[in-house]
């Protein structure tokens, strides 16, 4: 593999489209190599280039906690990981405290998630409820399971104005989900009207940088609000935890990657979990968390691996990004 990085950077401050091969021989470069820092210090320009330096701060809370049968290896909520025997569900009122203070602090989005058992009917209810209770203004996100062209259009109607839906790596083969079902359901939320938002994850260890390219072209098809990278974060006790982690540098490279390989209308590019450097290698987007969350093995993620809207400011300040002030333009002007 060569790679010439003052042609590569050229290509990008052009705006020309990457091939899979050079995606590729870019992931493959040693992170902590001069040609990787500069894929960074690249993809750090065209995010502050196409929000006028305004990263976003996404907020998302889990509506229940319960064993889930799609038994994705790398999630506390598996029924197959044991970590969260006992089911729990938040009432229609505790969701409205906890969407109005993700609001009230200053998350450019409030994104509710749910197990893929979750009732679909209950979801539409909490979504209508959550819906009017917070400013008109405000973004509101679902991250639920695979849906049709028939269900879809009830989240829309319900109040949602996007999804959180990824094609996650190795779908169906660490996870329950046919792959297929993943895109489908992509498909019957752009076609209901709401604005997808994606990313590449959960990476680890073990995925070659030709998965990695090919994941990275496919969110790159969909023209979602924002792609992105996110690392898998080992789930002590659980049977995928020996594949291990990446590091926070590798991270910060493929977020670097899939920024340049994305076309310039996606205009989010987000990483999970916050970190400073990821923002410096050109992420805009990160998350906090409250309540349950599928990474954590606390009940409430604010205790335990979970970031405030706060902390997350602090980690952009730290990367020298400055934060937009009220609702995601990625989701508005997708
Ligand atoms: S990632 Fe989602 S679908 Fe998979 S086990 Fe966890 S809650 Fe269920």
């Amino acid at each position: 593999m060569t790679i010439d990085i003052h042609d590569i950077l050229k290509q990008s401050r052009d705006a020309v489209p990457f091939s899979r091969q050079q995606i590729i021989d870019m992931l493959a470069l040693s992170p902590s190599s001069p040609e990787a820092y500069l894929i960074m210090a690249e993809a750090a320009r065209i995010s502050r280039e196409l929000t006028g330096d305004r990263a976003e701060i996404h907020a998302q809370f889990a509506l229940n906690l319960a064993p889930c049968p799609k038994n994705c290896a790398y999630c506390s909520f598996a029924a197959m990981n044991k970590v969260f025997p006992k089911p729990m569900k938040l009432t229609v009122e505790q969701a409205v405290e906890h969407a109005t203070l993700l609001e009230e602090q200053g998350a450019n989005a409030v994104y509710m998630m749910v197990t893929a058992n979750y009732s679909f009917d209950e979801f539409c209810e909490v979504t209508t409820e959550v819906r009017r209770h917070l400013r008109p203004e405000t973004v509101l996100i679902g991250n639920l399971g695979d849906q049709t062209s028939d269900t879809a259009p009830r989240l829309r109607d319900a109040g949602l104005d996007g999804v959180y839906h990824a094609l996650r790596l190795r779908e169906g083969i660490d996870t329950g989900i046919d792959p297929e079902l993943r895109k489908q359901s992509i498909r019957a939320f752009q076609d209901a009207g709401l604005v997808v938002g994606t990313c590449v994850e959960p990476v680890g260890p073990e995925h070659t940088n030709d998965e990695l390219a090919d994941m990275i072209l496919f969110t790159a098809s969909i023209n979602p609000a924002f792609s992105g990278a996110a690392r898998r974060i080992t789930i002590p006790g659980t049977a995928i935890a020996k594949r291990g982690m990446i590091s926070e540098l590798r991270m910060a490279h493929i977020v670097a990657v899939a920024r340049l390989a994305m076309p310039r209308s996606v205009i989010g590019n987000c990483t999970h979990e916050p970190y400073s450097l990821g923002a410096a290698a050109g992420a805009n987007l990160f998350w906090a968390e409250l309540g349950a969350n599928p990474r954590d093995i606390r009940e409430n993620t604010e205790e335990g691996r979970g970031f405030t809207v706060a902390k997350c400011h602090d980690l952009f300040r730290d990367a020298d990004c400055g934060v937009l002030d009220g609702p995601s333009a990625f989701f508005r002007n997708n």
